[in-house]
């Protein structure tokens, strides 16, 4: 059920438009992958191409500038009220912290658009670890170890019981979870080559489809 080849070999055949927001950070990156697994991937920067995806893609980079870019073009309304109804989304780093319900170590009167019931706190290994690359084990994942860049990152400290978590460091904080359509990941699957994250959201991408086609 979880043969990443097949799952592959379906996006080609349908491919899945997936926007990425691209207001700031490294968009690119995750375009290219989702591309690269076959799915009809879009830079959104404006409602009008929001509206235009089935789901939408979180990059790293610098929350509180996403934060307030989002609210300057009238974009952080419409996707948190998008991720209340079910839009499957997936959040790398400072997508991770835009998902977030709750912020720990925010900028002052940063806000998040929600929807994930987690806790995470912003720059959780301080200056000493403040970036670091290492090897997660990950279950739900097949073929080996996944290689994590985790970038003045952050973790998530506290989850709900509708959280799944799917990755932790050796410390047991929290790194990767998944919550109904809502993948977080406090690393960058994007920036070393790791396609398996992306092809799990997509996989989540087209159940989602498949749902709300058959209650349409
Ligand atoms: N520290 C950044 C923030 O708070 C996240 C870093 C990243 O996305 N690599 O938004």
């Amino acid at each position: 059920m979880n043969n990443a080849a097949v799952n592959v070999a379906d996006a080609h055949a349908h491919p899945l438009r997936v926007g990425v927001l691209a207001l700031q950070g490294d968009y690119r990156e995750h375009l290219a992958m989702l591309e690269t697994l076959g799915a009809d991937a879009r830079p959104v920067r404006r409602v009008e191409e929001f509206e235009a995806v089935a789901a939408l893609v979180i990059p790293g980079g610098e929350s509180t500038v996403i934060d307030k870019l989002s609210r300057l073009f009238g974009l952080a309304e419409p996707i948190r009220a998008a991720i209340a109804s079910g839009l499957p989304v997936y959040g790398t780093c400072a997508g991770l912290i835009m998902l977030a319900d709750r912020l720990l170590d925010a900028a002052p009167g940063q806000q998040s658009f929600g929807g994930f019931d987690v806790t995470v706190r912003r720059n959780a290994f301080g200056s000493q670890a403040d970036s670091f690359e290492t090897d997660l084990a990950v279950a739900k994942l097949t073929g080996g170890t996944v290689r994590a860049a985790f970038i003045r990152a952050p973790v998530i400290e506290q989850f709900g019981a509708d959280v799944e978590v799917l990755a932790s460091l050796p410390d047991g904080r929290v790194v990767a979870a998944r919550q109904g359509n809502i993948l977080g990941t406090s690393f960058h699957p994007e920036m070393t080559g790791e396609p398996r994250f992306h092809e799990l959201f997509l996989q989540m991408v087209k159940r989602a489809t498949y749902r709300s086609k058959r209650t349409a």
